[in-house]
């Protein structure tokens, strides 16, 4: 079978040229004689390849000076807990913005550590939409506000980012990290799971304001303490080697679209002839409300249960995969990751004008 067009939430499509330099590699990586994934993470060459990638990414994000981007493992699940373990200390207190699945998860972690108050909920609409800034509830003594720039399984995006005066930004970006520029100064803490916009599963990458670190709780997991990891530059213990290569692979083709300010003018091309085509269509209606879209997770429902089955069914045996909606939304969801060619998304956009006339 042909590679097909591959609409997954994560883990999800990989640059075709990243993909295609890992496997020519992959044996005797540029005449070490061994693989990426052979080497000792304290060799010569792999810290080149860490250099490397630490360089690329910085670069990509415009990264200032007094942050830390640490290369890690635990998912982005485990930032979780380390967020609120690293940072709650400062006064006990922080504010949560619960717009969908995982800032959830986060607050309900984040519960254990500290007094968690609901900045803002999306629950009353089914997470179909990103509470205003004017909406969002303030507490000016809150240690940090936590919030997830773009919800994978409800298909929404913050279109801004909060204004909370002297309290630290917290964002869970791990769907739609390096597919716009973004200005970390405004930032305490950035964090992201690899798998749907950076490499295969299994690292995490965590951008930290150094000025926060040091400050745990006592029971913190050393291997949970931003320190611990700012300290030995992610090497406290082996790092997930393979994926960082992989990450720089996937840095490489990102500058050559552009950057991440090529990549913005490119997903936002791709998610409106999405829309375009569902607005216009009888048959579907998109479960985002306008001015809340995520331009990475398009979800999607027909008129009926039926016809989202038949119009899965149709679309996996015509080359496009993973459609089916998260169980959450029902319906389908359309992931366009950074690595979803413009060709995936006009191909599908085709498919479902004649699926709507048909039908
Ligand atoms: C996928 C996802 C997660 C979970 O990531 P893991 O790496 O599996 O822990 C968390 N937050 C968001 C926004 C995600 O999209």
């Amino acid at each position: 079978m042909d590679r097909v067009y591959n609409f997954s939430a994560g883990p999800s499509m990989l640059p075709l040229e990243a993909l295609e330099r890992a496997g020519a590699e992959i044996t005797n990586y540029q005449g070490s004689g061994m693989s990426v994934m052979e080497m000792s993470h304290r060799s010569k060459v792999f810290q080149k390849i860490f250099d490397d990638t630490q360089e690329k990414f910085r670069k990509a994000l415009k990264v200032p000076e007094g942050y830390k981007v640490l290369f890690l493992q635990g998912g982005a699940s485990t930032q979780f807990s380390a967020v609120p373990l690293n940072l709650i200390g400062a006064t006990g207190k922080a504010d949560y913005a619960v717009t969908g699945n995982f800032s959830k998860l986060a607050y309900k972690e984040a519960l254990k550590y500290g007094e968690i108050s609901v900045a803002a909920t999306s629950e009353d609409q089914n997470h179909t939409y990103i509470p205003a800034q004017s909406a969002l509830k303030l507490d000016p003594k809150a240690s940090y506000f936590y919030y997830c720039s773009n919800n994978t399984i409800y298909g929404t995006e913050w279109q801004y980012v909060p204004e909370t005066g002297d309290v630290p930004l917290v964002c869970d970006m791990s769907s739609d990290i390096l597919s716009r520029p973004i200005d970390v100064s405004k930032y305490g803490v950035i964090f992201a799971g690899a798998q749907k916009n950076m490499a295969p599963a299994g690292l995490t990458v965590v951008i930290v304001k150094e000025a926060l670190a040091g400050k745990e709780l006592p029971y913190t997991p050393l291997m949970l303490g931003y320190k611990t990891m700012i300290d030995k530059d992610s090497m406290y213990n082996t790092p997930p080697c393979w994926c960082i290569y992989m990450l720089g692979l996937t840095l490489d083709w990102l500058e050559s679209q552009g950057g991440v300010e090529g990549m913005e003018k490119i997903k936002h091309n791709k998610a409106k002839l999405l829309y375009d085509v569902l607005d216009d269509s009888r048959l579907f209606t998109c479960a985002a409300q306008p001015g809340s879209r995520s331009d990475m997770n398009v979800t999607f429902r027909s008129v009926s249960e039926e016809l989202d089955a038949k119009f899965i069914a149709e679309t996996a045996a015509a080359g496009f995969t993973n459609l089916k909606g998260h169980r959450n939304v029902g319906g389908m969801r359309a992931s366009i990751y950074n690595a979803m060619p413009v060709e995936g998304v006009e191909k599908l956009v085709e498919f479902i004008r004649k699926f709507d006339k048909e039908n």
